[in-house]
């Protein structure tokens, strides 16, 4: 709580915390304004847009506290993209002192509270209302300074950003303290900040399977096995959560069952995900009840018969209702039933790629399905950046995370590449009892609107924009589309 209280304070303190922690960027800034392009958009990102204008207006109200606002204008967002007021569009082109352009370099726009990462052009776009901004750009080795950015108007600017190299022997990362020298005018093209030590729970959803209708018994089962395998040979705890919707197949309830009892019996946790999937903010709160109860038969029996009670929820598309009272209400009566919500702090889009995956595997294209892995785990790779980084911005540092996987194909035939991506930067697994110790999941949360994961519920609570997230390959968005 201190820490998200003394966020508020602007740029100052924000560079101070960057200072105490060790890894201090650097800058020097240089501002003209000249034309600029729409950067492209993704489909899938107009609820991100959603949520950063309900948090900017959040912003400048005053009269409602930041979370009200948020919380209405998250209802009112298609409203809000339609009208864009004074805002303004940026682009900032980050250069170093030899003009190159520099990709991944933070950079924060006070007081609005924008945190980005400078793309491999070394651009990034944003949306601002008019006013002076203070402009911190980062980078671990530079040294920092700021300047104002002053957007007068309503016509795009680009902004050209220089870096100036930062001093020699700064301590990056504030954690064993390795010096890196820095003294030439070139930018160091391998840099390695030590790791801090994560932990993340991991948690999957859509049991027995996520491709449950297109797999028969045997195949659910084989498919369970080839994941559990993973979780047990790698020792990591997890837990399962179930639509019992998709164990009623004719001639193959028991082999569903099975895949769940397999679960349990390897001594891994189940929890509820509705009967048949529905979403709070779509069916209304009380056919939504129903189908939660409706859920819960099966997975009681089974997990009596392992002496263990049914405690945890995750609410399909993370949709945790269209209002506040209706979330309210919601979390009050999955409470009275004895559950405890499954948050979701980071995403990794496996459900977004699982789909593309299984369609190349069924048509046997094998160079097709190994495309698809890589970039599922380059992607995987930069949605763990992103949430890190997004923690620290929103809380002050890395929670105990809980990420938010689900039991398809992809995941039996490639959890342990996944796996392998997080080791490397220093994850280690958690039970979800463990993750929900951390005290950042009794911070205040009065989000309402479209479904999305915690880290955005807190920031836009706080009157915060969320940061761009990492961008789907547009091949792997085409072949969605495709199979839509
Ligand atoms: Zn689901």
């Amino acid at each position: 709580m201190q820490q998200v209280g003394q966020r508020g304070q602007g740029a100052t303190s924000q560079t101070s915390a960057r200072q105490n922690a060790g890894e201090t960027p650097a800058l020097q800034t240089r501002t003209t304004a000249a034309a600029l392009k729409t950067p492209p958009r993704r489909a899938g990102a107009a609820l991100h847009e959603n949520l950063k204008t309900a948090a900017q207006e959040a912003n400048q109200q005053s009269q409602a506290t930041p979370m009200q606002a948020a919380g209405q204008q998250a209802q009112n967002a298609t409203a809000e993209e339609r009208d864009q007021g004074q805002q303004a569009k940026v682009t900032l082109v980050v250069r170093d002192q030899s003009g190159a352009t520099v990709s991944n370099a933070d950079v924060e726009i006070e007081p609005v509270g924008i945190s980005l990462r400078t793309n491999g052009d070394g651009t990034v776009s944003f949306g601002v209302p008019l006013g002076r901004y203070d402009l911190i750009v980062g980078r671990p080795g530079f040294e920092a300074a700021k300047e104002h950015v002053d957007v007068r108007d309503t016509t795009a600017h680009t902004l050209n950003v220089a870096l100036r190299i930062g001093v020699a022997d700064r301590v990056i990362g504030g954690v064993s303290g390795t010096p890196v020298s820095v003294g030439a005018a070139k930018l160091p093209t391998e840099f390695h900040p030590p790791m801090v030590p994560r932990k993340v729970a991991v948690t999957f959803d859509d049991l027995p399977a996520f491709e449950s209708g297109a797999l028969n018994g045997t195949q659910i089962d084989a498919q369970n096995e080839r994941l559990l395998g993973t979780l047990r040979r790698e020792k990591i705890p997890a837990i399962g959560f179930v639509n019992e919707v998709k164990l009623y197949q004719w001639g193959q309830v028991d082999e569903r069952i099975k895949a769940l009892q397999m679960w349990l019996d390897d001594g891994f946790e189940l929890g509820n995900h509705t009967y048949s999937h529905v979403s709070l903010n779509k069916v209304g709160l009380q056919a939504w009840e129903e189908n939660v109860v409706e859920g819960e038969p099966v997975l009681k029996l089974l997990l009596a018969q392992h002496h263990m009670t049914l405690r945890y929820f995750r609410h399909p598309f993370l949709d945790t209702g269209p209002d506040l009272l209706t979330r309210r209400e919601a979390d009050a009566f999955l409470s009275s039933r004895g559950y405890t919500v499954a948050p979701v702090t980071i995403d990794v889009g496996d459900w977004e790629f699982a789909p593309v995956y299984y369609d190349a595997k069924r048509k046997g294209d094998t160079a097709e399905e190994n495309r698809v892995v890589d970039a599922f785990l380059d992607y995987a790779n930069e949605s763990l950046d992103y949430a890190e980084r997004f923690s620290k911005q929103i809380i002050g540092y890395e929670p105990m995370q809980v990420i938010l996987l689900h039991d398809s194909q992809l995941e039996a035939d490639h959890f342990a590449d996944l796996t392998a991506v997080m080791r490397k930067r220093n994850y280690s697994f958690i039970t979800l009892d463990e993750a929900l110790e951390d005290s950042a999941y009794n911070l205040p949360n009065n989000y309402a609107g479209g479904g999305t994961g915690w880290l955005d519920q807190w920031a836009i609570t706080e009157g915060k924009m969320p940061p761009n997230e990492p961008q789907l390959p547009a091949w792997i968005e085409q072949r969605l589309a495709a199979l839509h």
